[in-house]
């Protein structure tokens, strides 16, 4: 029989939230040990997204998303700086049809929650094709380096002596926290449960209640664009759209559409193995849609396609809102469970965090 580990607080899941919270509960002195079960720090969800830095303009139908983002964008492009990138124009452009903000609503909302935008220049709004698109508008906001970010958490984690060990697996979390890993046990007094898509797998097998999220099996195309779009990201808004823009990790563009990245959708726990099945790329649906509106995108090429499990909270259904979940004494006392939706919101975990003591 594998001899037990103990530690004081044990963070399950090495992605950017899991390392985060580690990071924090390190600084006020607890004795942290984080688990991941894949070979390295954010592999998983926190590398394969669209590493768009929110800044608000995404949820123009939901005001506390859109203003959570204002505040946290600043704090997260100071505290990450290194993995930001800045250096591309980024545009919303609004859907003359089936949108469900008209241009001028875009902007009034974003008015409101203090986001700025200007009217594209008029060598922008060339690339649109004006029968479908209302109007453009230019945004700052940033894209990051996935693959920085993960050496960036990886050397803060080192630095504060927090010990890692990937390739763990957390089987079940048993009666007094005593977690079942694949490596044997692990005793602790507080369990942070960080493992997104992951987190009703685990709650499933050790009893407890399931927590109502919905999962998408998502597909993120990775492409390379013709020179006029590469210094360039676009977001349509705001219905069965596209938004294309600079994937730093990979040095290229991902391109996501609302209609076709995801290839299945279902309620609470995930299929352990659906990341596993062999699949067929909607990239040439998304192209078809997508270069009606922007015709230079007929020259885009396919590199690859990511594919990543995507989970939100059943309430972001209605109005497209990415809040948080912070879960306390989920089922056990001390068993906390968190879901951050999108990287900004860290700083709300964060808080949450610190509320426990
Ligand atoms: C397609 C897509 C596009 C997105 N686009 C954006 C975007 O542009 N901007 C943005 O801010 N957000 C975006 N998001 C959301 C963002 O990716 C997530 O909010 C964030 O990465 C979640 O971080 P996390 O640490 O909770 O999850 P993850 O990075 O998935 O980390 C969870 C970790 O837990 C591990 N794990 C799971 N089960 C276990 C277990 N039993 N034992 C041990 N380890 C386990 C996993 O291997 C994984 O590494 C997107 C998400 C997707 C899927």
């Amino acid at each position: 029989m594998s001899a037990v580990t103990t530690c004081g607080t044990l963070v399950i899941g090495g992605g950017f939230y899991g390392c985060a919270i580690a990071l924090a509960l390190a600084e006020r002195g607890k004795d942290v040990l984080v688990i991941e079960k894949e070979v390295d720090l954010l592999t998983r969800a926190s590398f394969r997204n669209q590493a768009r830095v929110h800044g608000g303009y995404h949820y123009p139908r939901s005001v506390l998303t859109a203003m959570r983002s204002r505040v946290n964008l600043p704090r997260w492009v100071e505290d990450y700086r290194a993995c930001v990138v800045d250096e591309f124009e980024q545009c919303y452009a609004i859907a003359r049809r089936f949108s469900k903000v008209s241009a001028a609503q875009f902007a009034r909302f974003m008015d409101h929650v203090g986001a700025p935008l200007t009217p594209a220049p008029a060598r922008l709004r060339r690339l649109f094709n004006d029968i479908l698109v209302e109007d453009a508008f230019l945004v700052r906001e940033h894209a990051f380096d996935a693959a920085k970010l993960r050496e960036m958490m990886r050397a803060r984690l080192d630095k504060a002596r927090v010990p890692v060990k990937t390739g763990v697996e957390a089987l079940r979390i048993g009666e007094n926290l005593l977690v079942e890993t694949n490596e044997g046990p692990v005793q602790a007094s507080e369990v942070f449960l960080c493992a997104y898509s992951g987190v009703n797998t685990i709650l499933e097998a050790s009893g407890l209640p399931h927590i109502r999220l919905k999962h998408e099996l998502a597909e993120l195309a990775l492409i390379e664009m013709p020179e006029e779009l590469r210094q360039l990201g676009v977001t349509v808004m705001c219905g069965p759209f596209f938004s294309f823009m600079p994937f730093p990790a990979r040095g290229c563009h991902s391109l996501s559409h609302v209609r076709y990245t995801p290839h299945a959708s279902w309620q609470d726990a995930a299929p352990a193995d659906v990341l596993r099945t062999p699949r067929v790329s909607n990239f040439p649906l998304m192209l078809a849609d997508a270069r009606r509106f922007v015709p230079a995108l007929a020259r885009s090429r396919q590199l690859d396609s990511l594919w990543e499990i995507k989970t939100v909270l059943p309430a972001s259904e209605t109005d497209d809102s990415r809040p948080i979940l912070f879960q306390r004494h989920w089922g056990r006392p001390n068993l906390h469970c968190v879901l951050g939706a999108k990287i900004d919101n860290i700083f709300d975990v964060l808080t949450e965090c610190a509320a426990l003591g």
